[in-house]
């Protein structure tokens, strides 16, 4: 039975904690957990969610883009869960973009990520996976790793100037189409 798990926000030590490698992927109950992660990813329309969102010490997020209220300009891709991660190796260059969080609601920033990224990580059925990702995924995954090390959007903006709020945000998403 999947169900949707409570998100914490900003100001929750949950956000500025440690995570531990995953060592047993295959424990009934942690798959269950993936289960209510994608769940609830897919409820609040977000794009990925990491397990310290949710109350979870673990080093697991999901992505799951898709366009949305919240992000009408994402592109679709099946739900992908991605444990013990880590970024090999990025472009030199990165881009700024829009980006908003589950754990800060009402806020958006333009914040800069490499524009792609070699990663390496396990799926949730144990296998090792290496992969590159460009442009929106890749940032995606920058966003969920850094919630794995206790840092949110906001700690990698240039300038507090480059924070806005939702409603803001959405005048200018609605233009830009
Ligand atoms: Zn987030």
């Amino acid at each position: 039975m999947q169900k949707k798990l409570d998100i914490a926000y900003l100001g929750h030590d949950i956000l500025r904690s440690k995570t531990t490698r995953v060592d047993h992927i295959e424990d009934k109950a942690f798959q269950e957990f993936i289960d209510h992660m994608i769940y609830t990813v897919k409820a609040v329309n977000g794009l990925g969610i990491a397990a310290p969102q949710v109350y979870k010490k673990d080093r697991v997020f999901i992505m799951a883009s898709k366009p949305s209220e919240r992000y009408p300009n994402a592109p679709t891709m099946a739900p992908i869960t991605i444990i013990n991660p880590e970024i090999i190796k990025h472009s030199k260059t990165t881009t700024k973009d829009w980006e908003g969080c589950l754990s800060i609601p009402g806020i958006r920033g333009l914040v800069p990520r490499y524009d792609s990224i070699t990663v390496k990580y396990t799926n949730r059925f144990g296998a090792l996976i290496n992969s590159s990702f460009t442009g929106f995924i890749a940032r995606i995954f920058q966003h969920e790793i850094d919630h794995l090390n206790g840092l949110v959007f906001l700690d990698r903006l240039e300038t507090n100037k480059d924070i806005i709020t939702e409603s803001e945000y959405q005048k200018i998403v609605t233009t830009s189409l």
